[in-house]
């Protein structure tokens, strides 16, 4: 690939709204990416494999639980500096960035916000640091887009849960020490638990053949009468609102993401048309390629202010899913468009592995999708402002 030479766009100035504290944090996952994604991660892409050395560099740039506070080894941080956290990290590729949000936001959230005090103290610190890596299995082979219609269950064994059931489509399952599951009890009620590898019946088979993220570990996990202690259920939170806090919390981050990937592709595509010289000028004198690297930037922008307001509210403790739906929507279909337009500006350069732009690209297919898809988001927009659901 070549050298990373990314400079971020600021069309509207909105570094002079962030604080030192937000520039210190996102300047060091930006050097970090630059030094240690860049250079790899187009052949770890290309192998469909994920770089596990860049584990302890995540947890040091503060990107395993953000948010959490130090007691339980997380950075303290507000909602902002989390967002530009994923940003910067999805600029370099979408796949480590999921890996990021599930540690964050899937496992150590719920184990923070539903746990007792005594597993935040188990599993929070070596979650921060690296040591310990988390996946969340919420979807199942029948049950994506509506999860509520899990079949995943568990029931009580006396001095143990026994746990049957399947999840598909989860991130970083291969080579995750924990999972956060979300089954069933005998009532039908939704919880949380905590499965840890090596429980005997319990395996995690990698899912191959991905065009998308293929930098990122993607796997099942089979549950055949699993015995989970029951000091591993997760008693703060139970029914879909559970998992669904959750969500909320990753789908922010994505809507921060997806700005990065986008900037990656504009950037590229801005230096290539200045230096790609056709009909003796560059093609950046062309009205059709200034259209769209002008269309580019300005929805970018409208991006970077979504999610900076999104930020405010959540710091605030007021964001509402229904506005988390509509800049992860927005963002991620953004980001999309930019991959689409900023490959063509490479002609046929912008599908081989010397530039980023074809590996966002088929990224952003997965993004779309998972943490509910575009359609999903749109209806809980919907819902929102008719207070009618279209789910049914
Ligand atoms: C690479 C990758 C990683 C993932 N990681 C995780 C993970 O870590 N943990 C986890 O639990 N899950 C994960 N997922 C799963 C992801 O969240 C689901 O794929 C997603 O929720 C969609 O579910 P589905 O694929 O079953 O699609 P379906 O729900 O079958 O949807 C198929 C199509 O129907 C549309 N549709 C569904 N219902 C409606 C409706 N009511 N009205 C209109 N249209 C509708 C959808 O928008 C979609 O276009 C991951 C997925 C991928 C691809």
């Amino acid at each position: 690939m070549k050298p990373d030479l990314f400079e971020a766009p600021d069309y509207y100035l909105l570094d002079e709204l962030l604080t030192e504290e937000h520039k210190l944090v996102r300047d060091a996952a930006r050097s970090w990416v630059k030094r240690d994604v860049s250079p790899i991660i187009e052949e770890y892409a290309q192998k469909a494999e994920f770089p596990t050395q860049i584990i302890s560099g995540l947890a040091e740039i503060g990107a395993f639980g953000p948010y959490i506070p130090p007691e339980y080894g997380g950075a303290g941080l507000d909602q902002i500096s989390y967002g530009l956290i994923m940003q910067e990290i999805e600029r370099g590729d979408s796949g480590v960035r999921s890996t990021a949000s599930v540690q964050s936001s899937l496992v150590m959230y719920p184990i923070y916000a539903y746990g007792t005090e005594e597993q935040r103290k188990k599993y929070l610190p070596s979650l921060a640091s690296g040591k310990m890596m988390g996946c969340f299995g919420l979807t199942e082979p029948d049950h994506g887009s509506n999860p509520s219609g899990m079949t995943t269950n568990f029931i009580d064994k006396g001095d143990h849960y026994l746990l049957n059931g399947a999840k598909l489509w989860i991130s970083n399952a291969p080579f995750a020490d924990i999972a956060v599951v979300w089954a069933k009890n005998e009532e039908g009620r939704i919880h949380g638990l905590i499965v840890e590898r090596g429980m005997e019946g319990f395996s995690t088979p990698e899912t191959h053949n991905k065009w998308s993220l293929r930098a990122s570990a993607t796997g099942e996990l089979i549950f055949d009468n699993v015995k989970v202690p029951k000091e591993n259920l997760l008693p703060g939170k139970s029914g879909l609102g559970a998992p669904l806090g959750c969500l909320d919390s990753a789908r922010y981050g994505i809507a921060w993401g997806a700005i990065g990937a986008a900037m990656d592709c504009y950037d590229t595509a801005l230096r290539y048309a200045g230096e790609r010289i056709q009909f003796d000028r560059p093609i950046a004198a062309t009205q059709l390629q200034q259209k769209k690297l002008a269309e580019m930037v300005t929805e970018i922008t409208k991006a970077q202010l979504l999610a900076f307001r999104l930020g405010q509210l959540k710091n605030e403790g007021r964001a509402t899913t229904a506005q988390i739906s509509m800049a992860k929507r927005n963002n991620v279909d953004m980001a999309i468009n930019i991959a689409r337009e900023a490959r063509q500006v490479l002609g046929g350069m912008g599908i081989t592995g010397e530039y980023p732009i074809m590996r966002h690209m088929m990224n952003l297919e997965s993004v779309i999708t998972y943490e509910g898809t575009h359609d999903i988001h749109l209806l809980i927009t919907g819902w929102d402002i008719t207070g009618i659901s279209a789910f049914k």
